[in-house]
């Protein structure tokens, strides 16, 4: 299987996350919420304007699993997917937001702040996981993608299972070092307490489902 490599300015913005020099790497749960609640918002508002989908308002939600023997934090949502396509291109180019950002600034210093105050999407998975498997499927299709990246070695593609349409980010969450502890990010309570800090203007529900911890 091919491994493909991360263009260049993504390749930035993933070293930074890899290596987290920024200690607030809780937020890669606001960011993973965010896009869930994105990729549902965009679900529905087609579903209002073809009127086709068949699907209401409340069929909509964000599943949070904890398996704290495996080390594993999977976010689902039942939103509109990413084809085979969309996961190249979209998973492949640094978050919109964060490469306005470092376009202007250098400075290491000031790259941390830039993570603070913009959004620094999806690679953020990184800061807490040595493995982040996507495994997606859009909203009528009949085939599932999975999108697989340890980081800077680059990421592979390939078919996968998925009855439901939408997208399971797969975190295996980092061994802990001397220095680092990872093991909040397997637990419930703490889960539970950033989802609730960043679920304010998420208007879809978010459930949490605990297995064997
Ligand atoms: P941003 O949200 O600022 O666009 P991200 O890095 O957070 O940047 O995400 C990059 C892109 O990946 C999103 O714009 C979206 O197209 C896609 N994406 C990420 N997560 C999901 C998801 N759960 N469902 C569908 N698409 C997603
Ligand atoms: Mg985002």
């Amino acid at each position: 299987m091919a491994v493909k490599q991360f263009k260049a300015e993504s390749k930035r913005l993933l070293d930074l996350m890899i290596h987290s020099i920024y200690t607030h790497r809780e937020i890669f749960l606001r960011e993973l919420i965010s896009n869930a609640s994105d990729a549902i918002d965009k679900l529905y508002y087609q579903s209002l304007g073809e009127g086709n989908t068949g699907l209401n308002r409340d069929d909509f939600r964000i599943d949070i699993k904890l398996d704290k023997e495996a080390r594993v934090l999977t976010l689902s949502d039942n939103g509109c997917g990413m084809s085979r396509e969309d996961l190249e291109k979209d998973l492949g180019t640094i978050a919109k937001s964060g490469s306005l950002a470092f376009k202007k600034e250098n400075e290491p210093k000031e790259e941390i702040d830039i993570i603070g105050q913009f959004g620094v999407g999806f690679y953020s998975a990184f800061m807490v996981s040595e493995l982040v498997t996507v495994r997606s499927r859009v909203f009528g299709a009949d085939e599932a993608w999975e999108w697989k990246s340890k980081g800077a070695e680059g990421y592979t593609i390939e078919p996968c299972e998925k009855e439901t349409n939408g997208t399971d980010i797969v975190l295996k969450i980092k061994e802990n070092t001397d220095e680092d502890n990872y093991d909040e990010f397997l637990e419930p309570y703490r889960i539970q307490e950033l989802v609730q800090r960043y679920s304010d203007y998420i208007r879809y529900p978010i459930k949490m489902d605990m297995e064997r911890s």
